[in-house]
């Protein structure tokens, strides 16, 4: 059994579906195939979510849905030859859409967090049923499972944790090996009640980590729009290089510190079983991209370079007594936890406690004022962590040129730094 994952990098157009079938065709069987929502349409989803929720906006959700509608319609049509709009998957797609529509003009109800779930779901509920009225024709043996129905989890929507035992059973049953070619969906799940959640922004990585763990994979396979893990994003640094192979530890360092490629909860539940997680181009086919196992790290690593953007360094101060006391450590992290702040480097000093987190945007500030009830508080916006593994004081030097330096942390494999930028990009 392998697992193949195709993400919203490489399904944002007919293009890439086609590339997608030729990666089926090459490989072995039984095959699980995990698809995400196609290009950004998870963030075109969360915003009509948030628009619903506002006045007068019924003009602008509806030009959005359309433009969705359009996008989807769009790919499917041209995976037919562009033989109009009467092919295979049109009436699920627009059956998918009216029931989009019109969870949009109800409206969340008592519960938000559940009903935006519910929404983002369609992402992947339209990408994976164009897929599979595609693949159907190529490949006629082909399963189609609803993940909602198989990976069982509790109600904290938007980061949902999943109910192991129960999704063991189910996940076994439905993906037995009877069958030889199975599609599902990335980043969505469903409660025991069949309510919809999720498991995280960019989660599907993680869905295909689930599988593989649970199914004893032979490996998974996720096919990306890089030619696999690179020392850096090669978005960014156009000299990036491949790492052939790296250990579980080395990729769950990189995916905590922001590396995008990988989301950092898919390393754990294939390190358990030792599973091989191979990142693989898809655009790269003769390149066997990066493997991540049990490797154990070389002794001259090439120095890795991850930038995490849209960072908050915040930093609080006591109001009660001058030094910072385990008890005030203990409030701060109790009110992250429930505030979902997800924390990527802590420093303390006698009289303060700086925390770099991910910004969580218009909530901040709501966030800042129930903490100056007991603290005094500073914050910068717009921040950046960099963090270099493997460091030399030359790659250092050269990606801080333009930064200003607002805290350092140094450990012997890994140097970071909060900073702002000065000038340029
Ligand atoms: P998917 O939609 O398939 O999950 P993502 O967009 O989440 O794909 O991840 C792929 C992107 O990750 C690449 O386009 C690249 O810009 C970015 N990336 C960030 N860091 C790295 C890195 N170290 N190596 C490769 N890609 C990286
Ligand atoms: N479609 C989801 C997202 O954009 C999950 C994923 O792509 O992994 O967050
Ligand atoms: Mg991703």
């Amino acid at each position: 059994m392998q697992i193949y994952k195709f993400g919203g990098s490489v399904l944002q157009e007919a293009y890439g579906i086609h590339r997608m079938a030729e990666a089926l065709q090459q490989a072995g069987r039984p095959l699980v195939v995990v698809v995400s929502a196609f290009g950004k349409t998870t963030n075109a989803l969360e915003e009509l979510a948030n628009l619903s929720v506002l006045e007068n906006r019924q003009e602008e959700i509806f030009r959005k849905t359309e433009k969705l509608n359009e996008y989807h319609v769009g790919i499917l049509t041209t995976l037919w030859g562009n033989a109009g709009v009467h092919v295979p998957g049109y009436n699920r797609l627009e059956n998918l859409f009216s029931e989009l529509t019109q969870l949009l003009t109800t409206g969340p109800g008592s519960s938000f967090d559940s009903w935006h779930d519910l929404i983002v779901s369609f992402g992947e509920r339209l990408s994976s049923s164009v897929v599979y009225s595609y693949l159907k024709k190529k490949f006629p043996d082909i399963v189609y499972r609803d993940i909602r129905e198989i990976i069982v989890t509790d109600s904290r929507f938007g980061s949902a944790g999943v109910l192991w035992e129960e999704t063991v059973r189910r996940v076994r049953q439905a993906f037995s090996a009877s069958e030889n070619l199975f599609l599902t969906q990335g980043y969505i799940a469903g409660t025991p009640n069949k309510e919809t959640t999720t498991l995280g922004r960019e989660g599907s990585d993680f869905t295909a980590a689930i599988l593989g763990s649970i199914l004893d994979a032979e490996k998974v396979i996720l096919w990306k729009d890089v030619p696999g893990v690179m020392n850096a994003d090669p978005k960014i640094c156009t000299d990036a290089v491949r790492l052939p192979g790296i250990s579980y530890q080395e990729a769950a360092e990189m995916a905590f510190y922001g590396a995008k490629v990988i989301h950092p909860k898919t390393i754990k539940p294939l390190q358990n079983k030792h599973i091989p997680l191979v990142v693989r181009g898809l655009e790269y086919p003769d390149n066997m991209g990066t493997t991540i196992w049990d490797f154990e790290e070389m002794e001259r690593h090439v120095p890795v370079y991850i930038r995490k953007k849209r960072q908050i360094l915040l930093s609080v101060f006591p109001r009660d007594y001058s030094f910072v006391l385990n008890r005030h450590l203990e409030d701060l992290f109790g009110q992250f936890k429930q505030w979902v702040f997800n924390i990527s480097l802590v420093q303390i000093s006698a009289i303060s406690v700086s925390f770099c987190i991910d910004d969580p945007g218009v909530l901040f500030m709501e966030r800042v004022r129930k903490l100056q009830d007991d603290y005094e508080v500073y914050f910068n916006r717009d921040a950046e962590l960099l963090t270099f593994r493997h460091y030399t004081e030359k790659t250092i030097n050269e990606k801080l040129q333009s930064c200003l330096i607002l805290v350092s942390q140094r450990t012997r494999l890994t140097a970071q730094y909060v900073v702002k930028r000065v000038a340029g990009e």
